[in-house]
């Protein structure tokens, strides 16, 4: 992606030249001849960089640089100030408002270049770190075939969780049968159907994970046991009356448990499967509720 850079300079010549320097190299070039007019730009679309000059009528490019590393949005936008001021106080003032880096004025054409570059190349480094962390988090928290959140995520969460809740396990039913009868792909299909309408169903604050091949656990934080055991009647209703054509409908089996006494996750999940085991023997699409403990 090519960078943006903001020049901020209240002589508009410099504008113009820096301006020129930069485009020739490919980058692309916004300019403000004053300090509200940078901000205002960079709150509408922050630069990929800024060159900030530092005596400006208004707000000082000390004063531009503060308020952009005040704000959330502008926070991680380098600065690279381009002042005449050259005393050594004037840069350890500016390195103290948040700049990265500090050009004299008269400045030279390839010590610009130089410095922008570097500074280009990091903010790219950083970009894409940060994409490539968003991607391993997601495919450290979810399920790759349904989309859902895996078992470490719904753990690590409940664990750093401190309200009451309930959790509601199931499973499909004679699923065996379904894969042996149309095949794999298509059970895959079904898994993916039915994970939809899990996500459909859920509150915003639940937490629906694959427990295993086609067992799944879903979080309620501050649900008692009725919530629950309404929601898993709701899904149970409409895992049953979505017909995935060849296979017709499927239905599933659940256990519901909620926290009386503090119970952990473990105990819980314990008590749900036991409750999800009676819904098979009663004869499968239907909901349970756990026993006391
Ligand atoms: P029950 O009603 O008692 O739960 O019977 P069931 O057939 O659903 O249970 P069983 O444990 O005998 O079989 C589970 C099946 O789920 C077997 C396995 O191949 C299938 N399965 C597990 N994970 C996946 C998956 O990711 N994709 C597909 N297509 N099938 C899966
Ligand atoms: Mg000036
Ligand atoms: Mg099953």
């Amino acid at each position: 992606m090519t960078s943006d850079i903001l020049i901020v300079d209240d002589t508009v010549e410099n504008i113009r030249l820096l301006s020129k320097l930069l485009k020739d190299e490919g980058y692309q070039v916004r300019g403000a001849a004053d300090g509200k007019t940078a901000l205002m730009l960079c709150d509408k679309k922050p630069p990929s960089l800024i060159l900030l000059d530092i005596m400006m009528p208004g707000l000082s490019g000390y004063d531009v640089c503060r308020q952009l590393k005040e704000q959330p949005a502008t926070k991680d936008i380098p600065v690279i100030f381009l002042s005449a001021l050259n005393e050594l106080s004037d840069k350890i003032h500016a390195f103290q408002a948040g700049g990265v880096d500090y050009i004299s004025k008269p400045f030279e054409a390839l010590e610009v270049l130089a410095r922008v570059s570097t500074h280009a190349r990091i903010v790219a480094l950083q970009r894409s770190l940060m994409e490539k962390n968003a991607q391993l988090k997601m495919l450290a928290e979810t399920d790759s075939l349904t989309g859902l959140f895996n078992r470490r995520y719904l753990i690590s969460k409940v664990k750093a969780s401190s309200v009451h809740y309930s959790v509601i396990l199931f499973d499909i039913d004679d699923f065996k049968q379904v894969n042996d009868q149309y095949g794999h792909q298509f059970g895959d299909e079904v898994l993916i159907s039915l994970s939809n309408r899990v996500i459909e169903l859920c509150r915003e604050q639940d937490i629906a994970a694959r427990w295993g091949g086609e067992e799944f656990l879903i979080y309620l934080p501050e649900a008692d046991q009725q919530q629950a055991n309404a929601l898993a009647e709701m899904l149970r209703l409409s895992i049953n009356q979505c017909g995935i054509e060849p296979a017709g409908n499927i239905s599933a089996s659940f256990g519901v448990a909620s926290q009386i006494q503090g119970e952990n996750l473990e105990l819980l999940i314990k008590l749900a499967d036991s409750a999800l085991y009676r819904a098979k023997l009663k004869g499968k699409n239907c909901v349970e509720l756990a026993l006391p403990p």
